[in-house]
């Protein structure tokens, strides 16, 4: 099978000829997958874990090769990112999301910038009639990771404010999610290209975050930290209102950020981390989309050869919603 292939940190991807993968789960074939900012530090060497060369590629949808234990062959489906083991301490109290067996699509286990995907069968959620593929892969990252910071972690209720931290591919979603769950929304962003797709959104509030005028304005109930920047989480702690909550979801290769820790003590601030989504959000999230309660933005599409071009455009910032790989 075709693959583009991470071969050595901080090189372009390689196309080369690969195995279809072997052995236990379900074959897919993938019929569109997602590039992803995390692709992107990958690439850098941000993430320790990887064994080079590897197959990127974890926000993916594709067929059913072959008959499997529930689901027919030719079955349309998102493939979620891991599953859990389903019985350690993590996985019996609804956190499958830090199983520490689970195996990563695009990151343990091979991805899907390539035309097939061996992965476990809970990982497949079958596609709600008619969903575009593309729409269904990034929405198992880019709608499934905000989906979860903003329900699983506090209870929102209508009326309540939530500022939303970086208006990029998790961030976009993030606020139509927060608006549908009847929250007040602000939207921070220090790029006027972001904001401006933030305004698209829906935001009742679009704001620059280095205008020092806001400090402490917007006493938001919750922020989502999106952008995984030092300086979104420094804002986000400062206009969160006492007593408020700061759930992170996204991060990038910059790394530690030093926080406030007074401001935290007597505000009683909550910092809280999230990451990616349980089955059953997965299976939310897809309805939501399917209800167009969230439209994920795609902003252009291609094949395998387009995707260093494609991961180049990102990294230089030229890129507002998601790219999507047919292979
Ligand atoms: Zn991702
Ligand atoms: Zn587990």
């Amino acid at each position: 099978m075709r693959a583009a292939v991470l071969v050595e940190y901080g090189q372009p991807l390689e196309l080369r000829d690969l195995p279809v993968p072997t052995g236990p789960g379900v074959l897919v074939k993938v019929t569109a997958a997602g590039i992803c900012a995390t692709d992107l530090k990958c690439i850098a060497g941000a993430n320790p874990d990887l064994q080079l060369p590897s197959v990127l590629g974890h926000e993916v949808a594709g067929k059913v090769v072959a008959d499997s234990t529930v689901l027919r062959r030719g079955t349309e489906v998102a493939v979620q990112i891991s599953a859990g083991c389903g019985t350690c301490r993590h996985c019996a109290g609804g956190r499958e999301t830090v199983c520490h067996q689970a195996r990563r699509l695009g990151f343990d286990i091979g991805g899907g910038f390539a035309e097939y995907v061996r992965v476990a069968e809970q990982q497949l959620v079958p596609l709600p009639s008619g969903m575009d593929p593309a729409v269904a892969a990034v929405s198992m990252d880019s709608v499934l990771t905000p989906w979860r910071a903003l329900t699983a972690h506090r209870q929102l209720s209508a009326g309540s404010t939530v500022l939303v931290v970086g208006a990029g591919g998790l961030g976009l979603n993030a606020l139509q999610i927060a608006m549908s769950l009847g929250a007040w929304t602000v939207a921070a962003d220090p790029h006027p290209d972001s904001r401006q797709a933030a305004r698209s959104a829906g935001a009742e509030v679009v704001v620059d975050p280095n205008d020092k005028s806001l400090a402490g304005g917007y006493d938001a109930d919750l922020a989502v930290e999106c952008s995984g920047t030092v300086a979104g989480l420094a804002f986000a702690v400062e206009q969160v209102r006492p007593g408020g909550a700061v759930v992170c979801c996204g991060y990038t290769a910059e790394g530690t950020a030093p926080v406030d820790i007074a401001s935290i003590v007597r505000r009683e601030i909550q910092i809280l981390g999230s990451r990616g989504g349980t089955r059953e959000e997965a299976e939310m999230a897809l309805s939501a989309v399917a209800e167009g309660v969230v439209r994920p933005v795609i902003q252009r599409r291609g094949g395998l050869a387009d995707l260093n071009r494609f991961l180049t455009e990102l990294r230089d910032g030229r890129v507002s919603g998601r790219q999507v790989i047919h292979p």
